[in-house]
């Protein structure tokens, strides 16, 4: 069987991690050394030279990362931020315009208006799960990325890769998809067309909520060259402990996914029938404007489940106060739940921009708890 074709769960405990030559370690080590013994000028013993470059346990991660994502090299970073700026300036230079969701992550939103855009790198906001939106923005002037999250953040809108990666390579731009939302699990962006895949494993790559990192990954040789490259010349790389803790995570990715889903429906549902909600946001409801495009290109729906309160701002506020078992918290993804209100925390940037979210927003991290649990605690917050 070639390795290629073992399955998710197999490559997510083994790709890139065979035991470890010396000692025969089954897990591999945390290789905290910033240096490496050369066996003579220029001749380093296997190619590590200096660990901005190249780490032995930041290498397992990006070969696990790749092997998940199906990509040809990937890369990881100190944080989604640093992985994300570093792409950036691979790919665009001054003069460029990149088309980017008008509900995108705050901190992609503030990358790109408050420190892309005074280095002369342009953006537009558009609605990614509308194909046609997407398609005038690129065409109403030279455009060099195609910028998309799916599910969106924490509207969680739905776009078509396929088609958008069409309309992005029509008008020769490169198509890129912030999958953290989702994980390599559930949908896996390349294998549909995409160009690069951009991660926060800070998510559910880690998923312990405990460590920060990013991570990219390349559809191909060239553009991973360049990558490694930028990543070497401009160094927000993951330090190896930090490696070590998202490739500890990407181990159980697959069953914490199929428990986050599972809790996430339950509470889509309960929320959908409790009187205090005005709307549920979740993709895996037939109702969700992007279902039939999500249930084509995801395995599942995901853990994130954003509702609207039926009383306003102060309400939704008031309910993110009043959980027992859902912390309120920024961030997302972890074995934990959380809850938080986006239009004063995590998207507070984005306040008076196309990308301000509505203030009765409520954004749920359901997390692998014992749902009953979690059902409860939402009935008690909701009153
Ligand atoms: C958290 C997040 C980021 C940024 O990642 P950090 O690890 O916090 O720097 C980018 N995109 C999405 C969708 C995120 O949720």
């Amino acid at each position: 069987m070639s390795e290629q074709h073992r399955g998710f769960e197999t490559q997510a405990i083994h790709a890139g991690q065979e035991p470890d030559p010396a000692t025969g370690a089954v897990i591999t080590p945390i290789f905290a050394t910033s240096t490496y013994a050369q066996d003579g000028v220029g001749r380093p013993r296997q190619g590590y030279e200096y660990s901005r470059t190249q780490n032995p346990t930041r290498g397992a991660l990006e070969e696990c990362l790749t092997a998940l994502e199906q990509g040809v090299r990937g890369f990881a970073f100190a944080s989604g931020m640093a992985a994300e700026d570093t792409l950036l300036r691979t790919v665009c230079r001054p003069g460029d315009h990149v088309v980017i969701p008008n509900d995108a992550y705050g901190g992609t939103y503030r990358l790109f208006s408050k420190v892309a855009q005074p280095w002369g790198v342009e953006h537009t906001p558009a609605h990614v799960s509308d194909v046609t939106a997407v398609r005038a923005a690129v065409q109403a002037r030279p455009t060099s990325v195609v910028w998309v999250e799916t599910p969106t953040n924490p509207l969680l809108s739905v776009a078509d890769i396929a088609a958008l990666a069409d309309v992005a390579h029509e008008a020769g731009a490169l198509l890129v998809v912030d999958n953290t939302f989702a994980s390599p699990y559930l949908q896996q962006p390349l294998t549909l067309g995409a160009d690069v895949v951009v991660h926060s494993t800070t998510k559910y790559c880690g998923g312990h909520s405990d460590v920060v990192g990013g991570a990219l990954v390349a559809a191909d040789a060239e553009l991973g060259e360049r990558l490694a490259f930028h990543q070497n010349s401009m160094g927000a790389v993951a330090g190896p402990f930090d490696s070590w803790l998202v490739l500890r995570g990407l181990k159980t990715l697959a069953v914490r996914m199929e428990r986050h889903c599972d809790n996430a429906e339950r509470i889509a549902s309960f929320l959908q029938a409790h009187p205090k909600v005005r709307q549920v946001l979740y993709p895996g409801l037939p109702e969700h404007a992007g279902h039939e495009v999500a249930a084509k290109q995801m395995r599942r729906y995901g853990g994130i489940v954003s509702f609207r309160h039926a009383d306003g701002a102060a309400a939704a506020a008031e309910v993110c106060e009043r959980t027992r078992v859902f912390t309120l918290a920024e961030s997302l993804g972890g074995i934990e739940s959380l809850i938080e209100h986006p239009g004063r925390m995590t998207h507070a940037s984005a306040a008076g921009s196309p990308l301000e979210v509505p203030d009765d927003l409520v954004r749920l991290s359901v997390g692998i708890e014992t749902v009953d649990d979690l059902l409860e605690d939402l009935a008690q917050a909701l009153g």
